[in-house]
C-alpha cells in the first residue's frame, strides 16, 4: 500500500479540517473512519428530500469572523436562527431564557419586574459563589424557571442531580432581560443550504478515504502507512484505556416519518418535565425552511454510555478531566500523534471551536 503523509482517524469535522489544510500544503492524507460515512457527527441523511441530521441537531454559530469566511468557502448558510420552545406539562415557553420566558411564567411585561421576582426567589439561598449546575442555574433564573424548565430537562439529559453537575453547561445557555428568543449570542448563525455533508466533501477532496475501517484493526495490519497520524478518536482508547475509562453520555435517536406537512411549528421543540423520556423533538425540514409534503421528525432520548456505544457529550467533571489530563501528558510525548475533536481532546466543542482548534493545530503543524 501507498506510504501517505498523515493518517487521518475520523472523517469528522477536525479530521476533514486538518485534511484539507495538509493537501493544500502538497501532503498525502489518508482519511479513515470506522462509520459508513464521512462527517463524523455533522452527517445529514436525506429523507423525503429532507436533510435529517442524524446524530441530532447541529446549528452552525460563531462569534469569529475568520471562521464565519473559512466556512462559507464550502457552502452557502441560510438564514436560519435557532429559536426552541420548551414544554413542560400544558405550558409552552420561549427559549433561551428571556421576557418572553419570564412574561408567560409570572404575567409581566417590564425587565425591573422580572429581575424583582428572580431576586425575591434567590434571596434567602445566599449562593455568592455557585458551586454547581444548581446553584448557578437558581442564581442566574430563580425558583421557577429552574423547577420547571432546567432541572427535569437537565437531569434527564445528564443522569445526574443537578447539584453534582459542573456550573458552565448552563452558562452555554443566554440569559436576557430582553424580548428576544436568539438561542445563541454569536454575531454569525446558520445552516448549510443543502445540508453538512458537501462541506466535508469538499474538504476531502484530494484526500483518499476508507470507510467501515477501524483504526484499532487496520493500524495492525498497515503499520507505518504514514509518517504522522492525527487522531480524532477516543484518547482513552488510543491507549486501551490502560489509566481508566473517561464517561460519556450518548444519545438514542427515535426517527420517524409522518404524512403530515408540519408537525409541531418548529425545528426544536424540548421537553423540559422528568415524565416526558426523551429531552426534545427535532422536526429536520424547518431547518431549511422545507416545503416537502411529508415531515421527519427525532425523538432524543438521552443514555447511559459504556464503550463500545456512540459517545456524544463528555462529561468534563473533576473526575474525568483529571483523568483526561494524565492522558494527555501521554499524548504530549508523541512525536507522531496528533490528537484532536471532541474525542481526541475530550471537550465539549461546538462545531465552530473544532474548526478553531483544527486550524491552530494545522499552524503547529505546518508553521514551523
Ligand atoms: P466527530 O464528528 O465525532 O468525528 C470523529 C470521527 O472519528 C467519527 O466519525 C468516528 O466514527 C471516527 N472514529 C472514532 N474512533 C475511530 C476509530 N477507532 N477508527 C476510525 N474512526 C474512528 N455543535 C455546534 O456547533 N452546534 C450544534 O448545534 C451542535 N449540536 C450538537 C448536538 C449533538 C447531539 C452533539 C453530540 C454535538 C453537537 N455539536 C454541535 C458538536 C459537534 O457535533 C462537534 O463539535 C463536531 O461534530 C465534532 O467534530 P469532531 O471531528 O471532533 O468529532
Ligand atoms: N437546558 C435546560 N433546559 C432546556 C435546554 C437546556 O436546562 O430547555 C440546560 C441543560 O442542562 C443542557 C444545557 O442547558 O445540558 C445546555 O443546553 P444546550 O442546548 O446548549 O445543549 P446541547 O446543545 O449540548 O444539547
Amino acid at each position: 500500500m501507498k506510504r501517505y503523509d498523515y493518517l487521518i482517524v475520523g472523517a469528522g469535522l477536525f479530521g476533514a479540517t486538518f485534511a484539507s489544510e495538509a493537501t493544500k500544503r502538497g501532503k498525502s492524507c489518508l482519511v479513515i473512519d470506522k462509520r459508513n460515512h464521512i462527517g463524523g457527527n455533522i452527517y445529514c441523511e436525506s429523507i423525503e428530500g429532507i436533510n435529517v441530521h442524524k446524530y441530532g441537531a447541529h446549528i452552525f454559530h460563531t462569534s469569529n469572523k475568520e471562521v464565519w469566511d473559512y466556512v462559507n468557502q464550502f457552502c452557502e448558510f441560510n438564514n436560519y436562527i435557532n429559536s426552541p420552545v420548551a414544554i413542560y406539562k400544558d405550558e409552552l415557553y420561549n427559549l433561551p431564557f428571556n421576557m418572553n420566558t419570564f412574561s408567560k411564567m409570572w404575567g409581566i411585561k417590564k425587565p425591573s419586574e422580572a429581575k424583582a421576582i428572580i431576586s425575591e426567589q434567590i434571596k434567602e439561598l445566599n449562593i455568592t459563589e455557585p458551586k454547581n449546575l444548581e446553584e448557578q442555574a437558581l442564581s442566574l433564573v430563580g425558583r421557577d424557571v429552574y423547577e420547571k424548565l432546567i432541572k427535569g430537562y437537565t437531569e434527564k439529559q445528564w443522569q445526574r442531580k443537578c447539584a453534582d453537575l459542573p456550573s458552565f453547561i448552563i452558562k452555554r445557555l443566554p440569559l436576557r432581560f430582553t424580548y428576544d428568543n436568539n438561542y445563541f449570542n454569536d454575531r454569525y448563525q446558520g445552516i448549510p443550504i443543502g445540508g453538512y455533508n458537501q462541506i466535508i466533501e469538499k474538504m476531502l477532496k484530494g484526500s483518499d478515504v476508507l470507510l467501515n475501517t477501524d483504526y484499532f484493526e487496520f493500524i495492525k495490519e498497515n503499520e507505518g502507512i504514514a509518517i504522522k497520524t492525527v487522531f480524532t478518536g477516543q484518547i482513552d482508547a488510543f491507549y486501551d484505556y490502560r489509566l481508566g475509562v473517561l464517561e460519556y453520555r450518548s444519545v438514542r435517536f427515535e426517527t420517524e416519518t409522518l404524512d403530515e406537512e408540519n408537525h409541531q411549528g418548529n425545528a426544536v421543540v424540548n421537553y423540559t418535565e422528568a415524565e416526558v423520556p426523551y429531552t426534545r423533538i427535532i422536526e429536520h425540514k424547518h431547518f431549511e425552511f422545507g416545503t416537502q409534503p411529508k415531515t421527519v421528525i427525532s425523538r432524543e432520548y438521552s443514555s447511559e454510555w459504556k464503550i463500545g456505544d456512540e459517545p456524544y457529550y463528555p462529561i468534563n467533571n473533576e473526575r474525568n478531566n483529571t483523568l483526561y489530563e494524565e492522558y494527555k501528558a501521554l499524548a504530549d510525548k508523541e512525536q507522531n500523534v496528533i490528537f484532536g475533536g471532541r474525542l481526541g481532546q475530550y471537550k465539549y466543542y461546538d462545531m465552530d471551536k473544532v474548526i478553531i482548534s483544527a486550524l491552530e493545530a494545522v499552524k503547529k503543524e505546518f508553521d514551523k
